[in-house]
């Protein structure tokens, strides 16, 4: 018999992804196109669709029906996940007085807008007091968040990116892998050392879109389901089911930048226009934890992007849309020219073999600062510190270093982690794919079809499931790190 109290859900359903669909394209306006001055009217607009949606979970009826839904039972498992998502947020919303929902959206977008201007100017003083303000609400957040069996303030925070994750899980798996690539990061750059590169040319923003839109349809993007944007920090966004949009920014002195960030956004964006009608009629699309979608956008960037077989893909494209440098270079140059390891400062731009490190420290960081071990007086000194011993390198200023990212100035505090988890769960997932599909072959011919379609049907298929029972169900095995270990020690010390 059917759960009836699902089926009066619907409507609900309806009405909360259409304003998801809302806030999506309103952010998408804000990031790409929305003028300087209409900001503050926009971000209104914004707060005052995210009180509507939220006050969908205080609607005394939704709130029945979803309590009648999980106690009627024979819900299929994407229903049960909802449900037990929606009775997370509406025992939140129970705790938590509207007025003061709006308040901390505001403090927020304030917060964001300030960075932006921050980073514009690297001044890190510019941002700091909307930060405190924001750190003090998410703080507070965290306490309504709690579940038992967590031990720490940030575990409430990483539980709601990587369901049932504690940060003694993250600890464990990140302590072996910051050593090892700590410990060999000299012998990399010394192996390194025999290659010359060749210095890059300066290339006009119209060359590098024209190599954006040639990279996105070389990795399958479906275009006409989608759109790319230009902004200062890229995202995709799963919008709708046909409207999945990328983003990326234009280094003239650096086309490498965009090329990845293209192939990384894309990587996001193929995940959610393959996502399944299952999926989609039992409203778990959007679903997935962050570290999946890290999977799937580091997969598409780095595991086929930074490949020596679709090295020879690539090559020709740049050698069209760019031309200049990159007309006489054979594939091994190019493959050394994407593959350089460097001690550098920023994150999005950092090669495979240290992003690992980047991610680290601003997980031991932010894990501090919302345990209280840290404060935000201290945070710039110590991110500065961290830099020093773990890759190296001094910071020369905040806009380069502190306010680099804008995870931490939107509250996205236990996010950070899920891009190394995505590395980790790609090199198994590609592991598993290797033994039923000939990948090098594929990915040498430019016929990622098959790699797409696999994905669809193991991968993007169950990527609703939490991590643990995803990663189970794509690999049948439980996460082990030993298999990013060994590719990246074959890749770069092999
Ligand atoms: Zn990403």
């Amino acid at each position: 018999m059917p759960n009836t109290a699902i089926t009066k859900l619907q409507p609900y359903f309806e009405k909360m992804s259409r304003l998801k669909q809302l806030l999506s394209i309103l952010n998408f306006d804000v990031e790409t196109k929305a003028p300087a001055k209409g900001m503050e009217k926009e971000n209104d607009l914004i707060a005052f669709y995210s009180a509507e949606y939220a006050r969908i979970a205080k609607d005394r009826e939704f709130i029945a029906l979803v309590k009648e839904a999980e106690e009627l039972g024979g819900l299929n498992d994407a229903e049960a996940l909802n449900i037990e998502d929606l009775l997370d947020e509406i025992h939140l919303m129970e705790k938590l007085p509207i007025e003061t929902y709006i308040e901390w959206e505001k403090d927020t977008s304030k917060c964001i807008e300030m960075w932006r201007k921050a980073k514009r100017a690297s001044d890190w003083s510019m941002v700091k007091p909307y930060f405190e303000k924001l750190v003090a609400n998410k703080k507070k957040e965290a306490v309504l968040l709690a579940k038992p069996g967590q031990k720490t303030l940030y575990d409430a925070f990483l539980s709601t990116y990587e369901k049932g994750q504690l940060e003694s899980d993250i600890d464990a798996v990140f302590g072996p892998l910051k050593e090892f690539l700590i410990a060999n990061l000299p012998a990399v750059l010394e192996r390194q050392s025999k290659i010359h590169f060749k210095p890059l040319d300066d290339h006009p923003k119209h060359e590098q879109e024209d190599l954006a839109y040639d990279a996105l349809k070389a990795i399958d993007y479906e275009l006409d389901r989608g759109a790319l944007g230009e902004v200062e920090h890229p995202f995709s966004d799963n919008i709708a089911r046909d409207d999945c949009r990328v983003t990326t920014h234009y280094h003239i002195d650096d086309w490498r930048c965009s090329l990845y960030s293209i192939l990384h956004e894309g990587g996001h964006a193929i995940q959610f226009q393959n996502w399944s009608d299952y999926e989609f009629d039992n409203h778990v699309d959007g679903r997935a934890s962050a570290a999946l979608c890290e999977t799937h956008s580091r997969f598409y960037e780095n595991l086929i992007g930074r490949s020596k077989e679709f090295a020879s893909i690539l090559l020709p494209i740049c050698q069209k849309d760019l031309g200049g440098e990159l007309k006489n270079m054979d594939v091994d140059d190019f493959y050394h020219l994407v593959n350089k390891v460097e001690r550098s400062l920023v994150r999005t731009e950092a090669d495979e073999y240290t992003y690992c490190l980047h991610i680290i420290l601003r997980y031991e960081l932010e894990r501090d600062l919302i345990n209280g071990k840290l404060s935000i007086d201290e945070l710039p000194a110590e991110w500065n510190a961290k830099y020093k011993e773990y890759l190296g390198i001094e910071v020369p200023s905040d806009a380069k270093g502190i306010l680099q990212d804008v995870h931490w100035f939107q509250g996205s505090f236990g996010y950070f982690p899920s891009y190394a988890l995505g590395n980790l769960y790609g090199a198994q997932i590609m592991a598993k794919m290797k033994e039923e599909l000939d990948v090098s072959r594929l990915m040498s011919k430019g016929n990622l079809a098959p790699i797409k379609a696999w994905l669809r049907r193991k991968d993007f298929a169950y990527d609703y499931l939490d991590p643990k029972d995803w990663i189970t169900k794509v690999t049948g095995k439980a996460m082990d790190p030993n298999y990013f270990i060994s590719y990246i020690k074959e890749k770069f010390l092999g």
